[in-house]
């Protein structure tokens, strides 16, 4: 019988995250795969867990992966294990899940600490709709993509980032959305965890001053709706009403439901609209 994959999920900074389930299965399993093993053996020997580990990481994640399939197809049960927090969630977890599933391996996930999810609870921004973009590309193509269809994000914004970019970043994210409520999350849950609800301007000023420190999620408030309105009602009243005509009519549209859209895109009652288009 095929064994099973543990996504097991440590703790991101306080060694008393690590759950009961956890240990439990780091125990039980016959092979902990594991991103970085130096970072790994401390957890394992704290929590006395002996089971023998193997490397999976960014550079070795496609041949390991077919590998770790054959050990769970040969009846091995396997945990697999990030630096610190949930497997695959900006790490190579997700081909090894993907492998598995195409080999009809059951998998499984003993949920934990995440930092973006630690972060969105802690950003007092809204948490009812919110997106993860992890680490931003290093790509120069790739990320002017992404923040570019980051600029009509409504909903909360959650990045991870590392300390010596976080500048830089910043700069990217003000370019593209403008100044906007952000909240650094810093740290966190470690003996210097801060959270600081601020702006992307004033976080700007404050590391023009001193040195970014730590590991930090960044979580960006969306584009209010309130202002997406506003944006487009703007960019209506530019066109005259002729023109806004011409853009539903060649989008298909008759002119009895143009002249009400037109009405309610800048809104105004639909007789205005009839009524202008009359003594034209
Ligand atoms: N798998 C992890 C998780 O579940 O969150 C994320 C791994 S990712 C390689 C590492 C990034 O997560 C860091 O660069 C940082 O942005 C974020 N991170 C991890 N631990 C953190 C902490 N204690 N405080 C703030 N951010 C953290």
């Amino acid at each position: 019988m095929a064994g099973m994959l543990y996504l097991c999920a440590t703790p991101i900074g306080n060694l008393r995250d690590m759950t009961t389930r956890v240990v439990e299965t780091l125990r039980s399993v016959d092979l902990i795969a594991a991103e970085d093993t130096r970072n790994s053996i401390k957890l394992l020997n704290h929590f006395d867990i002996k089971t023998s580990m193997t490397s999976y990481h960014e550079y070795n994640k496609v041949e390991k992966a077919d590998y770790l399939v054959e050990q769970l197809q040969q009846g091995k049960n396997v945990a697999l294990i990030s630096d610190a927090g949930t497997p695959a969630i900006s790490d190579p977890g997700e081909v090894l899940v993907k492998k598995c599933q195409e080999a009809g391996i059951t998998v499984t996930s003993l949920p934990g600490p995440a930092a973006c999810i630690t972060a969105l609870t802690l950003s007092g921004l809204s948490t009812r709709r919110f997106c993860f973009e992890g680490f931003l590309p290093s790509d120069k193509k790739e990320k002017a993509q992404i923040l570019e269809e980051l600029k009509e994000e409504s909903r909360t914004i959650l990045i991870y980032e590392a300390p010596h970019h976080l500048v830089r970043t910043l700069e990217e994210l003000y370019e593209a959305l403008g100044d906007r409520r952000i909240t650094l999350c810093r740290e966190l849950t470690k003996k210097f965890e801060t959270i600081l609800p601020t702006t992307i301007e004033n976080a700007l000023a404050l590391y023009g001053k001193e040195e970014p420190r730590g590991e930090y999620v960044l979580a960006v408030e969306g584009k209010s709706l309130r202002q997406k309105k506003e944006e487009r009602q703007a960019s209506w009243q530019s066109m005259t009403i002729e023109e806004h005509m011409a853009f539903y009519k060649e989008g298909g549209m008759d002119e009895k439901s143009a002249m009400k859209q037109i009405a309610k895109d800048r809104g105004v009652p639909k007789r205005e609209i009839y009524q202008y288009l009359l003594s034209k």
